[in-house]
């Protein structure tokens, strides 16, 4: 793809207002600074398709001086206790709320997430930079009666430092909030941000800089060959991946290939059903079907998307038609309208490969109801889409088992209820799923038999802050965004006390007891 450096502005640009003539720098020992080598890499604008800027394209030099930087931070950080690091976190929500819309707006910009939901996604990040204190205040060890003559307690310490690693699809909210609990629980970190959407990680990093002190938090930019650097680590303990099953694999693999044992927890696609019974409310079950898609978020490109929709032949029809019709009103439009309900995909790559599963599910059976094509109105040169609706989806096509991370919603026809559990859990990824129906039992039944991790009964899309997101089988290890990952980031220690029998410890001691005079006698 050939691309040219962005050069038209207005006073209401807000590529111009936010990003042109600045510079975006890493954060490495508490300073904004560019890679080791100078090198830079582009980043685009998915609106327009144009080169936005460069940023610092960081190598394993930078990724060694972060690290460097976090080990020798990480001792008084650790030191500086629950409440003193509470403080840093006050600060960096005071600071991330004063920069509210240039940080959506940055998002907006480099990603193609409409700017409405990104400020959604920094308000969202405010929550959690203010629970994580709360939630870290209830940790605790435990007392054990391990024996009857001993005093058996655990204790537990942080892992040190952390590598987080993140994809593209929320960039500032996963840069915000992911690594928060290895922070509030006495880590230091190196983050490094999706290689497709650097920019409001980069200024995030600026408030990283004035929150907290020096060395604490590090961001390198770079893509994989960064990010292979912070996996091989000699010093980096524990590590935090969000991205592909692919990527996934190769850190468990290049985690050993280390020599180190490291610790690994992986948060990965997702191939999630909607099960709708047929006694559904179904307009709340297409809003939900769209909402639950991510469509007015991140295009769809969201590991949670509810990309299979199973429903029970009595409501099929009505369904599929409803779902079109409500899709077909969804407005394309460059991510920084605000009249845009969903923007374009984050590259031109992304998008083919987008189309490619759409071209191969109408080849091999399936219907296309709704989108496809380019959306009226939407720039011709930005990467846009418009979200598709796909009905007649079979089970064993490849749109109804792999990933496609994209606006494609596929529609299954279901009779029997056993047929259509094999269906749900028949495929690779077990993330999220959801029950839509009016009947309490049966939903609280499905929802135990679904394969996933996350399920939501007449709901979608939402997270609860406190409850354990992650997924079963490829979709990953280990849970996040409750007290289970505050537990992730620290190693116990048990301690054992072994007691003296009561009388000779008091003897020991000089105390005259009673059995010392029955002794006597
Ligand atoms: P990706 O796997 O291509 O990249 C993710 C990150 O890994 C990027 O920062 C990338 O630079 C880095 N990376 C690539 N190769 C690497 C290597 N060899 N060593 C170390 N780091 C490397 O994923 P993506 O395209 O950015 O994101 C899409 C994927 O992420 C989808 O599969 C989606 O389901 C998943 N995802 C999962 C969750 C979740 O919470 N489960 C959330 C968002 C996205």
């Amino acid at each position: 793809m050939t691309t040219t450096t962005r050069t038209t502005t207005t006073p209401a640009d807000p590529v111009a207002r936010y990003v042109s003539g600045r510079e975006f720098r890493m954060l490495i020992a508490g300073e904004l600074c560019a890679a080791a080598d100078g090198a830079v890499a582009p980043t685009l604008d998915p609106s327009t398709g144009q080169v936005l800027t460069t940023v610092p394209d960081g190598s394993a030099a930078d990724v060694h001086r972060a690290v460097a930087a976090a080990d020798r931070a990480q001792p008084a950080w650790a030191a500086l206790g629950l409440d003193g690091r509470a403080d840093c976190f006050a600060r960096l929500g005071r600071l991330i709320e004063d920069n509210l819309e240039e940080l959506a707006m940055l998002d907006a910009i480099d990603s193609g997430n409409p700017v409405r939901a990104m400020r959604q996604d920094v308000r969202i990040s405010l929550s959690y930079v203010r629970g994580w204190p709360g939630l870290a205040q209830g940790m605790h060890g435990q007392v054990i009666p391990a024996s009857p003559d001993g005093l058996h307690y655990t204790t537990w310490r942080p892992c040190g430092v952390v590598g987080r690693i993140t994809a593209f699809n929320h960039p500032f909210m996963f840069a915000a909030t992911r690594p928060l609990p290895a922070l509030i629980t006495g880590n230091t970190l190196v983050i490094k941000p999706a290689p497709q959407t650097p920019l409001s990680t980069l200024r995030l990093a600026e408030l990283f800089a004035e929150a907290f002190p020096p060395g604490v938090v590090n961001v390198v930019t770079g893509g994989a060959e960064t990010g292979d650097a912070l996996v091989t680590h000699p010093t980096v303990k524990r590590l935090a991946f969000t991205g592909s099953v692919p990527v996934g694999l190769l850190i468990q693999r290049r985690a050993a290939e280390s020599g180190r044992v490291k610790q690994v927890s992986l948060e990965l696609g997702g191939k999630n059903a909607m099960v709708v019974l047929p006694d559904v409310d179904l307009d709340a079950a297409v809003e939900g079907a769209v909402e639950g898609m991510n469509l007015e978020v991140c295009q769809g490109q969201s590991c949670g998307s509810n990309s299979r929709v199973l429903v029970h032949s009595r409501v099929h029809d009505e369904f599929v038609h409803r779902l079109a019709e409500r899709v077909g009103r969804i407005r394309v439009l460059s991510a920084y309208d605000e009249r845009a309900d969903m923007g374009p995909l984050v590259s031109d790559a992304h998008r083919t490969r987008v189309r490619g599963f759409l071209e191969r599910a109408g080849t091999a059976g399936a219907q296309l109801l709704a989108g496809g094509g380019q959306p009226e109105g939407a720039p011709e040169e930005g990467f846009f889409l418009s979200p598709a609706v796909l009905a007649g989806v079979e089970p064993q096509m490849e749109v109804a088992r792999d990933e496609v991370f994209g606006p494609v919603v596929s529609v299954l026809g279901w009779d029997d209820y056993d047929d259509m559990l094999e269906t749900a859990n028949g495929v690779d990824f077990g993330l999220t799923a959801s029950v839509w129906t009016r009947d309490l039992d049966l939903a609280h039944r499905t929802a135990q038999l679904l394969d996933a991790g996350y399920v939501w009964v007449n709901d979608s899309s939402r997270h609860y802050f406190g409850t354990p997101f992650g997924g079963t089988k490829d979709s990953g290890t280990g849970r996040e965004e409750s007290v289970d990952e505050l537990y992730s980031y620290v190693e116990p220690k048990a301690v054992h006390v072994r007691l003296a029998p009561a009388a000779s410890a008091a003897r020991r001691a000089g105390l005259v007891t009673a059995i010392d005079a029955v002794e006597a006698q």
